[in-house]
């Protein structure tokens, strides 16, 4: 009777570690050593499972060596242990590692573990991880405290479920549904972040800005819903002409705006111009099975602190430079020439 009230009290105090905290490795630690306390195992560790890509990832472990825990994913190899969990959905306890019927990896031999007990992390019917539970010698189980094991194994699960949902939930606040770039709202929080970082290690920023030249018009002729097939088609050329570490964000309707760290003026207008060109180009070809036209863009393109001395001013001086460039006659780039003469022929910037 005793026992089981102790054992209800550690339940209970692992429950209140689950739900007070966001921290998903610090919560799978928690479990962790509480499954060691429940199956006095003097070592174990939490790994998740990526099912797209066969792979299990270490996020808690204890008593084990700095040579099995370095290893931080792997692949599932069939005949394996993992594997075996995986596709029977079932606890399994391993009372004697040197009688086995399948392959124990050679990275569990050689830590000289004896006996394991390996439970399958489950949300609904999906396994979301394994539990792993060892001992340095060959022992019996006590099958008695299989209970409480799996009620840990629950709220383990259910983190791993928890955390997953919170990243979706987090990288949808930041996405725009049509074209899958960034939003709005994480434009405003990306500029201020860059553009402090960017003071801090005194590196410069640019923006680039980004805006279809009468798009009201392509809308008008063809209708909406083709309107918003063109901006998913835009998005694609415009992502593809820059680099992989510049972020880009439909900043507003027809309007699309690149943070790109660590970049002069000058290699800015690199990026801009082959946007601009990309898409006067392009959009053209890509349009054309749909039997539309091409879309050309006007651009503004500004730097920190070239140009401006703060996030606010930046995005004031490149808006200013759009406009410009619209009043210029539309699909053109400007910026701000100051030290070295303005490299334009025929509205054009050469590079
Ligand atoms: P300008 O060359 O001066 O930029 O002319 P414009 O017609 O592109 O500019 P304006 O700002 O007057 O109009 C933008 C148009 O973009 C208005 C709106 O119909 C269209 N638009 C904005 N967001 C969306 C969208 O999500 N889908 C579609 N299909 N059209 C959009
Ligand atoms: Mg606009
Ligand atoms: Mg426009």
């Amino acid at each position: 009777m005793e026992e089981q009230v102790r054992g209800l009290k550690d339940l209970l105090r692992v429950a209140q570690a689950v739900v007070s905290s966001l921290d998903l490795d610090e919560v799978l630690q928690n479990i962790l050593g509480s499954a060691m306390g429940i199956m006095e195992m003097p070592a174990g560790s939490i790994a998740l499972y990526d099912p797209k890509m066969e792979k299990l990832s270490l996020h808690a472990h204890d008593g084990l060596s700095r040579a099995f825990t370095g290893r931080q994913s792997w692949r599932v190899k069939e005949g394996g242990l993992s594997h075996h969990i995986l596709s029977s959905g079932e606890p399994l306890s391993i009372e004697d590692t040197d009688r086995l019927s399948f392959n124990l990896d050679p990275v569990t031999r050689s830590e000289g573990i004896r006996s394991i007990v390996a439970v399958p992390l489950k949300v609904q019917d999906a396994i979301v991880g394994i539990l792993y539970l060892d001992d340095f010698r060959p022992r019996a189980i006590d099958p008695e405290r299989r209970g409480d094991l799996s009620i840990l194994a629950s709220f383990a699960a259910m983190s791993i479920a928890n955390a997953r949902l919170h990243k979706e939930m987090s990288r949808l606040a930041h996405t725009d549904g049509l074209t899958g770039l960034f939003n709005h709202r994480h434009f405003q929080e990306k500029l201020r972040v860059e553009t402090a970082r960017a003071a801090r290690y005194g590196k410069p920023l640019s923006l680039v800005m980004f805006d279809i030249d009468d798009f009201k018009a392509f809308n008008d002729a063809h209708g909406h819903p083709s309107g918003d097939k063109a901006l998913m088609i835009v998005a694609e050329i415009l992502r593809d002409a820059l680099r992989e570490c510049d972020l880009l964000f439909r900043y507003g309707g027809e309007e699309f705006m690149a943070i790109l760290p660590e970049t002069s003026l000058h290699e800015a207008l690199v990026a801009a111009e082959r946007g601009r060109s990309a898409l006067a180009e392009m959009s053209a070809e890509r349009l054309a099975g749909m039997d539309f036209e091409g879309l050309t863009a006007s651009v503004g393109v500004a730097s920190f602190p070239r140009d401006a001395r703060g996030p606010e001013e930046l995005l004031r001086v490149v808006d200013g430079l759009l406009y410009r460039s619209k009043r210029g006659g539309k699909n053109r780039v400007n910026f701000i020439a100051k030290e070295f003469p303005p490299p334009i022929r025929n509205g054009r910037i050469k590079l």
